[in-house]
């Protein structure tokens, strides 16, 4: 449910949207649904090289494109978005000056195989790859952000956890989450095996071991979708990302302290 507050100018010209909870229909509709749609500020290229050796290298893999489209609902790409997405976090962290190296396994329209995107992690020499898509589902009443880890990759169930609990308000729906056959205590087992399949054909056998799948909303949700495209929701699912990124740092600073 969405809840952040209109802007008073906002709330004095559209008497309409007063009190309600839905978000105001995107004035730019009909431009949101291109690749252009998702206007961030210009990419300023790869950052000059860092000045002191990066503790962590990411990798942002953006998934489906070319090809291969994803879900597409309510106007939007999957693919164009989680491009948009991917590069979006990828600038956000350069900008931060944090000493990490980010990469992104593909940064066009294009297909790549589930071996493609392994081996375009290796390359980075990533230890961290988030795997962005979108949800959809049948049913259009299913909202909400998720976020998987593989069985046994407790780093990233952590960093998965992590940017479950910051992503932004109207996606945010609790820390929901699948990682192992083996069911935690608040996942039922059939319901879990189902995500761990599809889970499978996301995250590629290829990538290193600290691998996250985000899926930040469903497309076939009226209110996510109309979220998905608002600059501010899309500004609070990177800062949710570099939130995890930063948990992926302080799991290794930990373990290096501890070994
Ligand atoms: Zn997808």
């Amino acid at each position: 449910m969405l809840s952040y507050r209109l802007p008073q100018w906002l709330r004095r010209i559209s008497p309409g949207v007063r009190g309600s909870k839905r978000l105001a229909p995107s004035p730019h509709a009909e431009a949101l649904r291109t690749l252009s749609q998702f206007k961030h500020p210009p990419l300023a290229g790869d950052r000059a090289s860092l000045l002191v050796e990066p503790d962590a290298r990411i990798s942002f893999d953006a998934g489906h494109g070319g090809t291969d489209p994803g879900a597409q609902h309510n106007g939007i790409v999957e693919s164009s978005l989680n491009l948009a997405l991917a590069r979006y976090a990828k600038l956000r962290l350069e900008h931060s000056y944090e000493p990490v190296a980010v990469a992104l396994t593909r940064t066009t329209d294009e297909y790549l195989s589930l071996r493609e995107r392994g081996e375009a992690s290796e390359r980075q020499q990533a230890d961290l790859v988030v795997s962005i898509h979108c949800n959809a589902a049948t049913s259009t009443a299913q909202h909400g952000a998720m976020a998987f880890a593989l069985p046994g990759d407790i780093a990233a169930l952590d960093v998965a956890r992590t940017i479950l609990r910051c992503m932004p308000k109207p996606l945010n729906c609790g820390t929901r989450y699948a990682f192992s056959a083996d069911a935690d205590a608040d996942t039922d087992s059939g319901r879990n095996g189902v995500w761990l399949q599809r889970v499978r054909n996301v995250l590629s056998p290829h990538y290193p071991r600290c691998a996250v799948l985000l899926e930040v909303g469903y497309l076939s949700h009226i209110g996510d979708a109309r979220a998905l495209e608002c600059p501010a929701v899309q500004s609070g699912i990177v800062t949710a990302i570099m939130a995890g990124v930063d948990r992926y740092r302080r799991i290794v600073a930990d373990s290096r302290r501890a070994g």
